[in-house]
């Protein structure tokens, strides 16, 4: 059994990673996290309820992993592993990241849910495991259709997270994870969950951006140590079943006018915004090109750019709103 202090494998996330969920087929979503690792990615966001991304995901690290697959996805990760060689490809350099779904938050299916996603990764170990939402919804058995949960939001209730935790940390302790983190979380359940831990949330994962900045939650993580990922870092396509899925807050004429002024893409001003704020960020494409400025957006905004940026968070727009989803007033807004 590992204690708290041997297990301090410290890994900093890079500051732009890959986001999974939203693709249209398995091939679409293999070929863009393909793509990315080719590219310089190595931080990779899926999810167990992602329909056939943690499939894709496991498709394209073998493609990229080549020979080495087996040896490097069968061996468990040691603290000597930590010391990486960027140039040939290999497990050890990625950031694997998925999250439990709610079906499995019950104590008795976390270790069912982990399962089915390292064999769907084909992996043997997760770099990342988070709490998807800290919601529980019944375990049928049979959860085949991921879609249609998320379409009818049913019987979601709240759930005491330490006893998932706890499960969590039986998983790093047995090295099928090597860190754990939470989405969807607020100030107020960090804190949870931080007087319980035994292993304390290395992540938080939740929506950000301009629309929905989240001072307060960035100051608390940054006061404990705990780094923060910004999901729907480009304000989200929000449905992907509709015909233009660009996000709205790439339109929005303040992010387009700043882009203008630095003539650079609107996606670059609003991941900078994110990365100058310290924080992460997953944006999801399967283009090519987008993939490549996602990687890079390297715009330094001014004192001028971010108070007009700053202007925007007073819309408080959730694209992934709990009330809309599970029907439960997680926010309690
Ligand atoms: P994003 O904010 O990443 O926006 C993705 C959209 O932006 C897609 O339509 C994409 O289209 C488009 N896009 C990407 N790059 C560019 C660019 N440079 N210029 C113009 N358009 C661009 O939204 P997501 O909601 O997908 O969030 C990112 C990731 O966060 C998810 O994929 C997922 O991994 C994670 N997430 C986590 C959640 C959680 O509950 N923990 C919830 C939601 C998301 P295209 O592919 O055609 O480029």
């Amino acid at each position: 059994m590992k204690n708290d202090k041997e297990f301090d494998v410290k890994i900093t996330l890079p500051a732009v990673g890959l986001g999974t969920w939203g693709g249209r087929s398995v091939d679409e979503v293999a070929d863009a996290v393909l793509c990315a690792l080719k590219l310089g990615y190595r931080h990779i966001d899926t999810a167990w309820i992602y329909t056939f991304a943690e499939e894709a995901t496991g498709q394209a690290l073998r493609k990229w992993l080549g020979a080495r697959t087996h040896e490097d996805a069968s061996a468990s990760f040691s603290k000597e592993q930590a010391d990486s060689s960027a140039e040939t490809p290999s497990r050890k350099d990625l950031i694997i990241a998925t999250k439990l779904w709610t079906t499995f938050m019950a104590p008795e299916h976390v270790l069912l849910g982990v399962e089915q996603s390292l064999a769907r990764l084909g992996l043997s170990y997760l770099d990342l495991l988070y709490v998807h939402w800290p919601i529980l919804k019944p375990f049928s058995g049979a959860e085949t259709h991921p879609v249609d949960e998320i379409i009818q939001p049913r019987f979601a209730t709240n759930i005491e997270l330490a006893d998932t935790w706890r499960l969590m940390e039986a998983l790093v302790d047995q090295g099928k994870v090597r860190l754990l983190g939470l989405c969807n979380v607020t100030v107020a359940m960090i804190g949870e969950i931080l007087a319980v831990a035994r292993i304390k949330p290395a992540v938080v994962q939740v929506e950000m951006h301009p629309y929905l900045p989240q001072d307060d939650l960035v100051e608390f993580c940054a006061r404990h140590g705990i780094a923060v990922v910004a999901y729907s870092p480009l304000g989200s396509p929000g449905s992907i079943f509709k015909d233009d899925t660009t996000p709205v807050l790439l339109r929005d004429p303040v992010v387009t006018a700043i882009a203008a002024k630095h003539a650079v893409e609107p996606a670059q001003i609003l991941l900078s915004w994110s990365i100058q704020r310290g924080i992460k960020v997953i944006p999801k494409s399967t283009n090519p090109a987008r993939l490549l400025t996602n990687l890079h957006p390297d715009v330094p905004l001014d004192a001028d750019d971010l108070a007009r940026l700053a202007t925007l968070g007073i819309k408080h727009v959730r694209y992934f709103d709990p009330n809309k989803l599970f029907g439960v007033n997680l926010f309690q807004e």
